[in-house]
């Protein structure tokens, strides 16, 4: 079976949106955000993806980072909920930090995990302890926490993965160049065997869904290849998670709504040079012209 992908573009956003949020509604209606990442060299990552959460319209944040990294994730993030967990003689995430996790998934609405995470082996081992506790709770994989993903997602849906080209290459035992040449083959692959919701993100990104079907994007621009710009659509989709939107529909709009930042920051500051940051700050005018 090869289907053509379907454009995701502004018609198919149009015909599909989000869940709309009650005007009467507190902060738990809106859904709240665990993001779980960050280590001694990348401690900032997790703070642009929650604040990227909570910009697209999340309504509680909690962050789980490395103890050395908690107190700065604290200042800047006077938001959130911060959690210190262990971490590795590396200066990564000890995987011993699963069981604090584990307590906190019944309170919580959407899961990130990933951002700014360095110790591949402990990143895949936290992943593998948490999935047994996931239940049908959404989860995005980023970053060095899809770097031993093998298992199949508790519930198919649940489990959403946003690779690069790289990213994926890694993922399946490709080279680069091969998943370059046939990105759609390669993510609809990559879905299909692991049962979860792949982001191939690039210039062109692609959406593909564990039964072979495929969004494909095309928006944004170069500015948006910069360090922290993954970290920012990851944070988007897992706040759009948080509000009720499936995994699929949030990467969905999450990538468009990413690609329309960086376009508007263009306009604005310029072609190349607005930082990832910037973008989070940037989705709530993007998100409101659509609602
Ligand atoms: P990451 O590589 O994880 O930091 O993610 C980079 C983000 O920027 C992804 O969402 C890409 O789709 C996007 N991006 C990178 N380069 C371009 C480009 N030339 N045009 C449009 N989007 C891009
Ligand atoms: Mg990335």
């Amino acid at each position: 079976l090869t289907l053509e992908p379907a454009l995701l573009d502004e018609a198919a956003l149009h015909d599909w949106p989000l869940p709309q949020p009650d005007a009467s509604g507190d902060k738990e209606s809106r859904g709240h955000v665990l993001v779980v990442g960050g280590s001694v060299q990348m401690p900032g990552a997790v703070v642009l993806a929650a604040t990227a959460a909570l910009r697209a319209g999340a309504g509680k944040l909690t962050v789980a980072t490395t103890a050395p990294a908690a107190p700065m994730a604290a200042a800047m993030l006077p938001e959130a909920r911060v959690i210190a967990l262990p971490e590795t003689q590396q200066g990564g995430l000890a995987p011993e930090g699963a069981a604090a996790l584990n307590d906190l998934l019944p309170r919580v609405d959407a899961l990130l995990i990933g951002p700014g995470m360095q110790d591949e082996a402990a990143a895949a081992a936290l992943v593998n302890a948490v999935l047994p506790a996931l239940g049908t709770l959404p989860l995005v994989l980023d970053a060095t926490a899809m770097a031993g993903w093998t298992w199949q997602p508790p519930r198919e849906g649940n489990v959403l993965l946003t690779p690069h080209a790289g990213e994926l290459a890694h993922l399946t035992e490709l080279d680069k160049a091969e998943v370059l040449k046939d990105p759609l083959g390669a993510v609809r692959t990559a879905a299909a065997r692991w049962g979860a919701t792949v982001v191939l993100k690039g210039a062109v990104t692609h959406i593909a869904r564990p039964d072979g079907r495929i969004w494909r994007h095309q928006g944004g621009n170069a500015g948006l290849g910069v360090s922290g710009s993954g970290d920012v659509l990851a944070g988007v989709i897992a706040g759009l998670a948080a509000r009720g939107a499936t995994l699929e529909q949030a990467a969905a709009w999450g990538v468009a709504m990413h690609a329309q930042a960086g376009e508007a920051l263009a306009a604005r500051i310029g072609p190349l040079g607005y930082l990832a940051r910037e973008i989070a700050d940037e989705i709530p005018r993007r998100l409101a012209r659509h609602c």
